[in-house]
Order: C-alpha cells, then sequence, then structure tokens
C-alpha cells in the first residue's frame, strides 16, 4: 500500500506555480538579477537608472529619449539607492527659486 497523495499536499498552491514556471520573473534594471514580481516593489524611469549609474562613473550608452521615460522596476536592494537620489532631488528643488510671495510682504 503506497500513499499516493503525498506529493500533493506536500506543494502548497503558490510552490506549484513557482515550480510550474507559471509564476513570472522581471529583472531589476539596475542590478540585472532576476526576482519575482512580488519582490520587485519599485517602478523608476530608466532616466533615474542612467543617472545614477553615471553617478558611480558608469559609461551610459545613448538610449532613445521615449525609453527614458519608460518605468522600469527595480528590486528592493536597489531601490534604497534611488530613495537616497529622490531625497536629494527634494533638498535640491528646495534649495531653487524662491516663489515671489515676499514681494507682497512690503505695502
Ligand atoms: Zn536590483
Amino acid at each position: 500500500m503506497s500513499g499516493k497523495k503525498d506529493l500533493q499536499t506536500e506543494l502548497s498552491p503558490n510552490d506549484y506555480k513557482v515550480f510550474q514556471g507559471l509564476q513570472k520573473k522581471w529583472r531589476c534594471k539596475l542590478c540585472e538579477q532576476e526576482f519575482y514580481v512580488e519582490s520587485l516593489p519599485g517602478a523608476i524611469s530608466y532616466n533615474s537608472v542612467l543617472k545614477l549609474r553615471s553617478s558611480w562613473g558608469m559609461k551610459i550608452k545613448p538610449v532613445s529619449p521615449a525609453l527614458l521615460y519608460q518605468k522600469v522596476h527595480v528590486c528592493v536592494f536597489c531601490l534604497q539607492f534611488f530613495e537616497f537620489q529622490l531625497e536629494k532631488e527634494e533638498k535640491d528643488l528646495k534649495k531653487g527659486p524662491k516663489p515671489a510671495s515676499s514681494a507682497s510682504m512690503k505695502k
């Protein structure tokens, strides 16, 4: 007497999907490793990826402008670099030209 149902109960439905290759995998645009979709929380413009790479002194191949504004996916590890970059950009924006509100103070 052999237990035939053992194999089915060992795999959860999600494991079974992975086993069959049904689960989607995407490549992180920065480190170029493959991850399951749920491990890629970041959607960022390709332009940001290129900017970050050039800030590391990497050579950037010219790409078409349409591609620059396409959203690409990055993994959790790479996302932290962009959080740092976005913070920096926000600070730069605040340093920029002030709105002309001080002029209306004087009457
Ligand atoms: Zn990555």
